[in-house]
């Protein structure tokens, strides 16, 4: 980050491919003199000119458009130039280099969304919006980071922030009447009005972790024995041919790994090595790394070969399960994560596809019949895996979030409860009232409204240059 944020910044604003047009922008307090030297002209602001860029001894580099944006009504809240030209990336950087010559220094990465931050045209949620919409990678993520850029998210803290502070303003006001043995605010309204915000807290919640499920997705990883058909489910439900199949035991010696979307959610799938006692070197290292990936991953598809079972009851799953567990020393808490797979119900005698639940050490494993290669059951899968990922279309839509966002809210609630706890105990109201404080203080933190130079640079050095 920049020591000092008075002097000028530019960069090209677009991408550096090949395009129609490309921008290079400019922002501080030099832009208009810097504009009147490129441009030989002074611009008017939010005024479209069609003009030639030129290059200091006069001669033109390119032309295009050229618009003023005057402090403070700009992206960054300073003065910006834009200029609009041709979007190749030599002439895009003959017109940064001329700017560059003008004593204006290349922006850092995120610097203009930094400045608009810190000269309170947006707050941190938004400009993190900016880059989670910029980066999305589904219609479903675009819709719900244009939401939170939008300001929904914010004003959902915010209306949490005013809940608390009308508590806060109550409890004070108690604390300051306590020797005259008023109060202000009776146990019963103080606990009802902070089970309230939690509540709302929990819709807030509930938003937000939809948000990240949209994008960081679920990583599933497919396990089982060699040669029961791990790569050709990859396949399958990547659509592609990822993943080398073969039917020599032992092919795929390392994590192969694929992304499918569906409905937007994204599940990022990896193909184990099969997993087997193995001497040969590559093939154990592809295993050690097979069973790193399991104990990384959101969900687990152990498949079986339907050919090899001799019957498809639990009698005959129980088995295979319990070895499972035992070889990768799993305790019996990580088969809430599985999902027993039963592939090639094409050679099987039973070849109807379809989800069943088969109970072991007390848990219901869900069991799904299909087959890889025919691709019936399929959709099967797919519905299940968009269950087992917790995503659910809410009527109020999701925000893109971030695990920051979760903490802050998880540990306003903790001091929620804390405070409610409190109070029923009729604890003296100062601790409620700090928790109430500290609840208000990481809330703050969401958007910005406190918040420490160390995270402004984690989030905004996560930028690419020019936004
Ligand atoms: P992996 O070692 O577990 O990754 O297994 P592969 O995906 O390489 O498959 C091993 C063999 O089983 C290949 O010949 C596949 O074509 C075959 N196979 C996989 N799935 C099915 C299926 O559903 N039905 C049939 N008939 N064959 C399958």
């Amino acid at each position: 980050m920049p020591a000092t944020h008075n002097d000028t910044i530019c960069a090209i604003a677009t991408g550096t491919s090949r395009a129609g047009i490309g921008i290079v922008r400019v922002s501080g307090s030099q832009t208009l003199s810097v504009g009147e030297k490129i441009l030989g002209f002074k611009p008017n602001p939010r005024y479209a000119h069609s003009c030639n860029f030129y290059a200091d001894n006069g001669s033109i580099i390119d032309n295009g458009l050229a618009i003023f944006f005057e402090k403070p009504s700009s992206y960054t809240g300073e003065d910006v130039l834009e200029l609009q030209g041709h979007g190749g990336i030599q002439i895009l950087s003959a017109v940064l280099e001329r700017v560059l010559s003008l004593n204006v220094r290349q922006a850092n990465p995120g610097e203009f969304t930094e400045r608009a931050f810190l000269n309170g045209k947006i707050d941190l949620l938004q400009a993190e919006a900016i880059a989670d919409l910029i980066d999305a990678s589904s219609k479903e993520l675009a819709r719900s980071a244009a939401r939170s850029l939008q300001g929904e998210f914010s004003a959902r803290i915010e209306e949490l922030q005013e809940q608390l502070t009308v508590t806060r303003v109550n409890v004070e006001a108690s604390i300051d009447f306590y020797d005259d043995d008023i109060n202000i605010i009776s146990e019963t309204r103080l606990r009802a009005a902070l089970n309230n915000t939690i509540e709302d807290l929990d819709r807030v919640f509930q938003q937000a972790n939809q948000g990240i499920i949209l994008k960081d997705g679920i990583l599933v990883v497919i396990a089982g024995e060699p040669n029961v058909g791990k790569s050709s489910l990859l396949n399958t439900l990547a659509g592609l041919d990822s993943a080398i199949v073969t039917d020599i035991p032992g092919t795929t010696r390392d994590v192969l790994k694929a992304e499918v979307s569906i409905d937007g959610i994204p599940f990022h799938l990896s193909d184990t090595a099969g997993l087997r006692e193995s001497i040969d070197p590559v093939e154990q290292e592809g295993i050690n790394r097979a069973k790193s990936a399991i104990a990384h991953a959101d969900q687990i598809l152990l498949l079986v070969d339907a050919t090899t079972l001799n019957q498809q009851d639990t009698d005959g799953l129980q088995p295979i399960l319990k070895a499972y567990v035992s070889d990768l020393s799993l305790t019996p808490q990580s088969l809430t994560n599985l999902t027993l797979i039963i592939n090639k119900i094409d050679l099987s005698k039973d070849p109807n596809p379809g989800l069943s639940k088969i109970l072991i050490d007390k848990k219901n494993i869900p069991v799904i019949r299909l087959s890889a290669k025919t691709k019936i059951g399929i959709d099967v899968l797919k519905s299940h895996l968009k269950n087992i990922s917790g995503y659910k279309t809410l009527a109020s839509g999701s925000y893109s979030a971030r695990h920051r966002h979760l903490l802050a809210l998880t540990k306003a609630k903790e001091l929620l409860i804390s405070a409610n706890e409190k109070a029923s105990k009729h604890l003296h109201l100062e601790l409620v009232a700090e928790d109430l404080r500290l609840a208000q203080q990481s809330l703050g933190n969401i958007t910005g409204e406190f918040s420490t130079d160390d995270l402004l640079e984690e989030i905004f050095s996560s930028f690419c240059v020019g936004k």
